[in-house]
């Protein structure tokens, strides 16, 4: 086993977190991008851009393919909607990169995943949004699918911030092998993903793994059962790009973030809302659940 890992609890995680300034304004908060969204899979989008805002992102721009733009339109409230050309289909196009690489500049971190569907055409998109974006980056769901035929991709980012979420399943396209694999020793998988790619990997799931690219690892300890429901994934992604957005030390990001959205989902189990919670609950008590860690 890899030598320096820790355990995140509620103290651990409570050092991470940098206090607001008094003199704080949205501009000095992040301006993250969201690319998003397909047709049947709207939620995703919308979830990832409200938790951005829920985790204290400034201001979140989400980029979604332009047939669902209407419905986004209603679903998002605080967050600015784009709408990206797709010729009608209902997911992005590979046609998009250069509408998406500018829309990505001047932005503090950038996620890239939820929703977005496994059409040949988003997944080459992802491929070169991967390859070609400077910022931050956090990539979840069919992003990471989009990396599993090409993972060497991962490594033209050398110098650059990358987060990756995967589940087992997506941990297990990702190296190639089962998820028995994978399940059979989560820390050796993580920790050898980030070392070999230079990303930042958290293995998502009960226990969740937190890697970084120079070796070191965290276990986190927050979290319950009642996550077991679609949308749960969106909504850390949502909080991991705001965080890398305010500015935090990817690995502080990465642990904080992942210790929040267990621990939102722990206030709402405390209050008799264990099986059965939704995701946007969670999301709800995202403020809280970072008020009683500051
Ligand atoms: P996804 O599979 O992408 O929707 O992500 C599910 C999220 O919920 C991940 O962050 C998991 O770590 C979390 N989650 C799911 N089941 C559990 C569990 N039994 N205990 C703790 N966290 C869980
Ligand atoms: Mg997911």
């Amino acid at each position: 086993a890899a030598p320096g890992g820790e355990f995140v609890d509620a103290a651990a995680a409570a050092r991470l977190v940098r206090p607001r300034r008094k003199t704080a304004h949205k501009g000095s908060s992040g301006h993250t991008l969201i690319v998003a969204g397909s047709t049947g899979k709207t939620g995703a989008a919308a979830m990832a851009a409200a938790s951005t805002v829920r985790t204290g992102g400034g201001l979140v721009t989400l980029a979604v393919p332009e047939s669902v733009h209407p419905i986004l339109e209603v679903k998002t409230t605080e967050a600015m909607t784009v709408p990206v050309g797709d010729h009608g289909r209902g997911h992005f196009t590979a046609g998009a990169f250069p509408f998406l690489e500018n829309l990505a500049q001047g932005k503090d971190a950038v996620a890239l995943g939820p929703g977005i569907g496994a059409a040949r055409t988003t997944f080459f998109l992802v491929q070169r949004l991967v390859e070609a974006l400077e910022v931050p980056m956090v990539i979840d769901a069919d992003g990471l699918n989009a990396l599993a035929a090409a993972p060497e991709l991962l490594g033209k980012r050398q110098g650059r911030v990358t987060v990756l979420t995967p589940h087992p399943g997506e941990m297990a396209r990702l190296t190639g092998g089962g998820v028995a694999d994978v399940e059979r020793d989560r820390i050796a998988t993580a920790v050898g993903f980030s070392a070999r790619y230079g990303v930042h990997t958290i293995l998502k799931g009960a226990a969740t793994v937190i890697a970084a690219p120079d070796g070191r690892y965290a276990v986190n300890g927050s979290g319950n059962p009642g996550m077991a429901s679609g949308g749960m994934g969106d909504t850390l992604t949502g909080i991991l790009v705001s965080l890398l957005g305010q500015g935090y030390p990817p690995f502080d990001a990465c642990r904080l973030g992942v210790f929040l959205h267990g621990f939102a989902a722990d206030l709402l189990a405390a209050q008799g809302c264990g099986v059965g919670m939704h995701a946007t609950d969670v999301q709800e008590k995202i403020p809280l659940a970072l008020s009683r860690l500051g």
